[in-house]
């Protein structure tokens, strides 16, 4: 009888356990210490075309081959050469990766890997912008490696980004699919970093679809989500243009921005690895797997139906 009692314990406690792994979706360590290996001085600021930039790109190369993502042609690299601003990159690198969904029909998940680089001697580390977005993007990967999407998945990590969008810009005008068969464009920038515990998911203004979607995300302990600035009364708080998901909706292709509102360390020296919040940022990032899970499962019709607006 003892006996008995004691093997109902042990089943209690198993299922206990197997509930919470079910709540759990990222490693937090391993989360962390890409953004710490992102923004650490050797990589200098990761500006396009150097070699602290060269140096980001090995990183999440060697991230997207232990994760197990595809690659499209042998190759995670897509190269392109970079104009803008003044500024010429005639090597300009994204990293693409897949997983195969049950259906063609594919969700791009970005972030963008680019930062300011050095200026006047100091280094602009961007922790927050973007080697969290990069982490998200990684984690997500690893969470449906091992939890099989409906959808494909389309993993880029963007280069370009801070010279104007243009690594966004250079997968869109050499995309590894049709563009047919995009549904959502879901980008990452600015995760790991607020006060209030709260993650912005920017975007269902335009397509309202995915509102109801958005609301359902249930709050995780340190982070919740909400909805906004994508209005275009709001003026520079409105971000529709403000970061690579701009070139997807300028294409007629649905977003959701995920990014936490700026703050002091905004595109400052101080933008660094021990300035984000090591509480909020996995939450933040689960918050992300979450919603991506949550369209895997509803699968809300998002490109037959919606008509969009310029803001
Ligand atoms: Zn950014």
């Amino acid at each position: 009888m003892k006996r008995h009692l004691s093997f109902v314990f042990l089943l209690i406690c198993a299922l206990q356990l197997s509930a919470l792994a079910q709540k759990t979706v990222l490693d937090p360590q391993a989360l962390l210490r890409d953004v710490q290996v992102l923004s650490a001085d050797s990589m200098a600021g990761r500006l396009s075309g150097t070699e602290g930039n060269r140096m980001a790109q090995e990183y999440i190369e060697k991230r997207f081959s232990e994760i197990g993502l595809q690659p499209y042609n042998n190759s995670y690299r897509h190269t392109f050469r970079l104009e803008s601003r003044g500024v010429v990159v005639e090597e300009a690198v994204n990293l693409i990766g897949f997983i195969p969904g049950k259906t063609d029909k594919a969700i791009v998940l970005t972030a963008h890997y680019d930062h300011v680089g050095e200026r006047k001697g100091e280094i602009y580390n961007g922790a927050d912008d973007n080697a969290s977005g990069v982490g998200a993007l990684l984690a997500a990967a690893a969470y449906f490696k091992k939890n099989k999407p409906y959808y494909t998945l389309i993993f880029a990590a963007l280069d370009g980004e801070e010279l104007g969008l243009q690594g966004a810009n250079a997968f869109l005008e050499n995309p590894p699919i049709a563009l047919d068969l995009i549904q959502l464009n879901v980008n990452m920038d600015m995760l790991s970093l607020n006060e209030k515990g709260e993650l912005y998911a920017s975007g269902a203004y335009h397509y309202p679809a995915l509102l109801p979607l958005l609301q359902q995300v249930k709050p995780r302990p340190q982070a919740r989500l909400l909805t906004g600035h994508d209005r275009p009364e709001q003026g520079k708080n409105d971000w529709t243009r403000q970061s690579d998901h701009y070139q997807f909706h300028k294409r007629q292709i649905p977003f959701i921005y995920f990014g936490v509102e700026d703050h002091p360390h905004y595109h400052k020296p101080t933008d660094i690895y021990e300035n984000i919040n090591p509480t909020f940022y996995p939450d933040a990032a689960a918050l992300v797997i979450d919603f991506v899970q949550l369209l895997n499962k509803k699968r809300p019709s998002l490109r037959a139906t919606d008509s969009v607006t310029e803001s």
